[in-house]
């Protein structure tokens, strides 16, 4: 059975709008994870919180705080994105590192692997749970834990390039690059601490754009032309 982690930004949900939600984006993206259910992919998923709030943004209040704002609005996020994914005739279940009442579950490796086992799409909201991580981190660790055979990184930009390639037009684009060269080159496809988790631990991670039609399918599939 393969099984995989989506990492989807928060941005990536709010579309043109830039903040909160964009439902015919969300709506897109959960046909594309059900073809993938279908054919027998387990799907993991981890959104981030860009779409509400960034805690290293705020100048005024305590950072542990605000940290705590931007993992709650990763729940909010993944709460949305279960429901629609539901909407669409998947089964799901979001997964928390902290109690949420009854609105979520406590994550646990044996809970998810549970909930793959009944089909479910499992989500993996509220980042590690700790302040001054991301939810970058989130996945990669998640990715470990859950022992996925790859990471997919759904982005704004089609995969990993040397230079900004909407400043620069000349910006070439890798098809493949190791960790290593992407911190030796601060090309911050992800932060430094997932980086270096993900090149200890070996996990293949693939960069993708969100916008490409059907790019998670593809991907997935084999057809993919982002950067591995
Ligand atoms: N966050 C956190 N711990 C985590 C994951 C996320 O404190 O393990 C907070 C942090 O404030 C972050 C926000 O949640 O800014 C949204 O997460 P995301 O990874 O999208 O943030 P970004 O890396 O874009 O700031």
């Amino acid at each position: 059975m393969k099984r995989i982690l989506l990492k989807l930004s928060g941005e990536a949900l709010a579309g043109e709008k830039h903040q909160g939600f964009d439902e015919a984006t969300v709506i897109g993206v959960a046909k594309q994870v059900k073809q993938l259910v279908d054919a027998g992919t387990q799907v993991g998923i981890v959104i981030g919180g860009g779409n509400f709030w960034r805690g290293r943004s705020s100048e005024t209040i305590d950072r542990t705080k605000a940290d705590q704002i931007g993992m709650l609005a990763t729940v909010m996020n993944c709460i949305y994105v279960s429901e629609i994914f539901r909407y669409v005739g998947m089964k799901t279940a979001v997964l928390t590192p902290f109690e949420c009442g009854s609105m979520t579950k406590l994550f646990s490796k044996d809970r998810a692997n549970k909930y793959f086992s009944r089909d479910m799409v499992v989500f993996f909201a509220g980042g590690t749970g700790h302040p001054y991580f991301s939810t970058d981190t989130a996945t990669v660790l998640r990715a470990i834990e859950i022992e996925a055979e790859g990471i997919y990184l759904a982005k704004a930009v089609d995969g990993v390039y040397d230079s900004d390639p909407k400043v620069n037009p000349d910006a070439k684009k890798y098809d493949e690059i190791s960790i290593q060269e992407v911190i030796d080159k601060k090309l911050a496809v992800v932060d430094l601490t997932a980086s270096i988790m993900c090149m200890e631990n070996k996990m293949p991670m693939f960069v993708f754009g969100l916008n490409e039609t059907n790019s998670i399918v593809e991907s997935v599939n084999g057809k993919f032309s982002g950067t591995k």
